[in-house]
């Protein structure tokens, strides 16, 4: 899942109609500057970060929103730009340049999902394997055949489903929290899903367990059938040439568990996919995977655990660690470590020029 963005920001950009970023994306992404691009593009490789694919009109979905990237259609089309315009590769592929001595490709691209929603499975999959891309899944295994919501699926769906017209939460407000309408809840979606992050995962845990009923909903015990992948889509996938990585067992945030929570979601992820696909599990993505959502502990587990590379979500080119130099600013240098390695965001509301324009200008736009 991804950090939310502030729901009050999204809807004055909306207002206000394009915004700077999506001026510089129609500007930036025009096929005229694509070869530019190439030369001071940057030379790091691009890891783009998706988490589901889907049709569902969002101005009456009921689960998080925040963590729908793009319409089949639309991912269709972002896949035939990067077949196209980069060399589509893996982790495996980056594993075994290490193992060579061999520089990461120029135009190295990793396509990557996070959580393990099903529709990567009936919306993604069949279009990767018509273009014939290779893509990795970072799976939460805890969901895989499980008819068990999201944290951030159960907050969003109770507090889109509420009659209430507020809710007092002491633990975030003395004040109630206004529900009066669709914007208002979008908003303390925002505000509790932040909350959340922030506490010990026993407090998250006992917040959602008494959510339903402090906003008078009921949730049927089916709510979340067919929403995450089933081991068996997962083998047909890994038989089809898609790499699997580990997103833990629960999708705690790292730096919000004991040690020997955090030991247990690294290594008993890694294990159960590895037994089911029969294939090595190389790499992790941190959940929320903001610096701050992970730690310096976090990242030493994730090494002790096996893994060979992590992803965190943080805005950047990753470049290979033996191709750090003086030359790379410093904010590039400590964000390039194999174990924290930076992507780049696709959500729905980006263009088609602004994801050429991401892509091509990675070094000049991530960020902005
Ligand atoms: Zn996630």
């Amino acid at each position: 899942m991804i950090p939310r963005r502030d729901a009050n920001a999204k809807t004055s950009v909306q207002r206000k109609g394009m915004s700077k970023r999506d001026i510089a994306g129609k500007v930036l992404g025009s096929s005229m500057l694509r070869s530019i691009g190439r030369l001071v593009g940057g030379r790091g490789i691009r890891i783009l970060a998706y988490h589901r694919i889907l049709d569902d009109d969002l101005t009456s979905f009921e689960f998080d929103s925040g963590v729908v990237s793009a319409t089949s259609e639309a991912f269709y089309e972002q896949m035939r730009f990067v077949r196209e315009n980069f060399d589509v590769i893996s982790f495996r592929d980056l594993w075994q340049c290490e193992k060579d001595g061999r520089s990461w490709p120029a135009q190295g691209l990793i396509i990557t999902f996070d959580d393990g929603y099903r529709d990567n499975y009936t919306n993604a999959f069949p279009i990767l394997r018509d273009l014939k891309l290779p893509a990795s899944i970072f799976l939460t295994t805890g969901h895989i055949g499980e008819e068990k919501l999201f944290w951030w699926d159960k907050a969003a769906l109770c507090f889109k489903r509420s009659a209430n017209q507020s809710i007092l939460i002491p633990e975030l407000s003395g004040e109630p929290i206004n529900l009066t309408d669709k914007e208002a809840r979008n908003i303390a979606i925002g505000r509790v899903l932040d909350w959340i992050k922030r506490v010990p995962d026993e407090t998250k845990e006992s917040f959602l367990a008494g959510l339903p009923e402090r906003l008078g909903v009921v949730l049927e015990s089916d709510i979340a059938f067919a929403m995450h992948l089933s081991w068996d889509e997962v083998r047909t996938m890994s038989e089809a040439g898609i790499e699997f990585g580990s997103h833990t067992i629960t999708h705690p945030v790292l730096s919000n568990v004991g040690p020997e929570r955090l030991k247990d979601e690294l290594v008993l992820s890694k294990s159960a996919i590895e037994r089911e696909t029969g294939a090595p599990v190389l790499v992790f993505a941190y959940p929320v995977g903001r610096r701050g959502n992970f730690n310096d502990a976090s990242i030493a587990a994730v090494k002790e655990a096996g893994y060979s590379f992590a992803v965190s979500y943080d805005e950047g080119l990753a470049y290979q660690q033996s191709a750090i130099d003086d030359r790379q600013p410093a904010i590039s240098r400590e964000q390039t470590n194999r174990f924290t390695l930076p992507r780049i965001h696709v959500e729905a509301d980006h263009s088609a020029s602004l994801f050429r324009a991401n892509l091509t200008f990675s070094s000049l736009l991530v960020g902005a």
